[in-house]
């Protein structure tokens, strides 16, 4: 469906009143990206992402906002036509069962506006994926004026493939572990997981249309663990989705890497893991050279010593082609209070030694950490510049507290004074801070909130500001990348010494 979103949108944008960019361009854009012959030409694949994100960002608040009012019969009649036309196979198909996955928050009200129109077919939904951790029961409540007590009748807050085959096969609802659902009361089922990823089959593509996604070539998913190894990090809550650590064995991932080769012609895979350990990364590596697989991959790491040139080399010549490294920040007072397990001079070597075996790095910081200072973000800043030369994509995102992080269970260690409760849905908190004592900061620097940076705006987004900035001036290509990890890992292979 989500294709479907995308493509219909994409037909419709012309006629969508009010939305910002270059809608008529649209058409033409995604055709680039698509099978654009010069998609490796970077001016013209910045023109045209650009107009891809410009349309799709300023879409979003409207239709969340319609998707709502299409719950009571109220919706613009371009979101009535969207919505048709997304659920017109659901019509001629008539599926024995629904299910969505709701892998990030703001995809809440599309999924309930589409499931709701799912159930007045008198189709069961059922919904999940790795936000439902939180708060599961609100998806079968009234919250903040949105019912939707009666439109899932099973909500799985853990791993979805026991419950859901369970579920098809009709299995009883007391039977079947990780799920909710509304008796009435609600129950919840306690949850399990899967010990060994091995029993889990090859991932089944056969009903998506690869050739269709915007894209030259195809670009797989590969999810070799579950949860993380590391799971210490202080602001984290990815261990809520997955619970433990799990891998598969290497040679299931080999099996698995060759099926979807064969089947689907796929020779770009983005492994989805958390976070993949050194020694992992060089036993795959080893085997994958071994068995003659010509492969390329993107994957995420954690910048730490054992990542050797050596072994990033060996990597290197297994097909990894990018890695997007946890950073964080370059200041060694925040890399602790966030508990990364890494020293910045560790990360400037693996940053070297990655650049130097050929591998692309993709750097991904936080910001406004508590208690960091302006003076430890600017440090950021140039710690940023001085690596430039071995970066080729920044990405930044702004510091959230949530439910269920470390921090949030200990506020006081980290100078939080005040937590609002969460939103029902979210686990974000707002929360206030006092400073640390001044002897916790560096030398000459102070708190953020005390700093009148610029008179008309809190310097807070100011500084943001800057450091978005800075991300953008420090990526090499294309800023997109850090949204579109598959062009990322395209263009690294295309402009690497041996491309495909
Ligand atoms: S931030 Fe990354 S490395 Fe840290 S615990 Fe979470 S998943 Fe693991």
């Amino acid at each position: 469906m989500n294709l479907a979103y995308h493509d219909i949108l994409v037909d419709l944008a012309p006629d969508i009143p009010g939305i910002k960019g270059e809608p008529e361009n649209l058409k033409d854009a995604v055709t680039f990206l698509k099978r654009g012959t010069n998609f490796y030409d970077p001016e013209q694949y910045n023109d045209h992402i650009s107009v891809f994100f410009e349309f799709f960002n300023s879409i979003y608040p409207y239709i969340q906002k319609e998707s709502i009012k299409y719950m009571t019969d109220s919706a613009d009649d371009s979101i009535v036509s969207l919505f048709e036309k997304m659920l017109s196979p659901l019509r001629t198909y008539h599926p024995d069962i629904v299910g969505f996955s709701q892998l990030i928050l703001p995809q809440r009200e599309l999924i309930m506006a589409l499931a709701h129109a799912v159930k007045a077919c008198d189709i069961p939904v059922v919904l999940g994926g790795a936000s439902l951790w939180y708060n599961p029961e609100a998806y079968l409540s009234c919250v903040n004026h949105i019912d939707v007590s009666d439109i899932f009748d099973v909500i799985v807050y853990g791993e979805g493939e026991i419950p859901l085959k369970l579920l098809i096969q009709g299995e009883p609802l007391e039977n079947i572990p990780s799920i909710l659902y509304n008796s009435p009361p609600i129950i919840k089922n306690e949850r399990e997981c899967i010990h060994n990823l091995d029993e889990i089959p090859c991932p089944d593509f056969s009903d998506f249309s690869l050739r269709g996604y915007y894209s030259p070539e195809i670009v797989l998913p590969l999810l070799t663990s579950r949860g993380c190894y590391w799971g210490k990090c202080t602001f984290c809550t990815h261990h809520k989705s997955y619970n433990i650590y799990r891998s598969n064995s290497t040679e299931h991932v080999i099996s698995t890497i060759k099926t979807l080769q064969t089947r689907y012609n796929a020779s770009y895979f983005l492994i989805a893991d958390e976070m993949v350990h050194p020694h992992r990364f060089e036993q795959l590596a080893s085997t994958i050279q071994k068995e003659g697989l010509t492969i390329r991959m993107y994957s995420e790491a954690k910048p730490t010593n054992q990542f050797t040139l050596p072994r990033l080399q060996n990597m290197y010549a297994a097909g990894v082609r990018v890695l997007l490294w946890g950073v964080e920040s370059g200041t060694q007072r925040i890399l602790d209070l966030m508990n990364k397990g890494t020293t910045v001079s560790e990360i400037e070597s693996v940053l070297r030694h990655s650049d130097t075996a050929g591998i692309w790095n993709m750097v991904f910081m936080m910001v406004h950490y508590p208690t960091q200072t302006v003076k430890e973000i600017e440090h950021d800043i140039q710690f940023l510049q001085k690596n430039a030369r071995y970066i080729h994509t920044v990405t930044c995102s702004p510091f959230q507290l949530q439910v269920g992080s470390h921090m949030y269970e200990n506020p006081e260690k980290f100078g939080i004074t005040h937590i609002e409760p969460a939103d029902q849905f979210s686990p974000v908190c707002e929360y206030s801070t006092t400073h640390a004592p001044e002897s916790e900061f560096p030398a000459g620097s102070r708190a953020i909130s005390d700093v009148p940076l610029y008179p008309d705006l809190p310097s807070k987004d100011y500084l943001s500001k800057k450091y978005s900035v800075e991300c953008i001036v420090l990526s090499d290509i294309s800023w997109y990348f850090g949204k579109m990890r598959d062009h990322l890992l395209l263009y690294a292979d295309f402009l690497s010494d041996d491309p495909l």
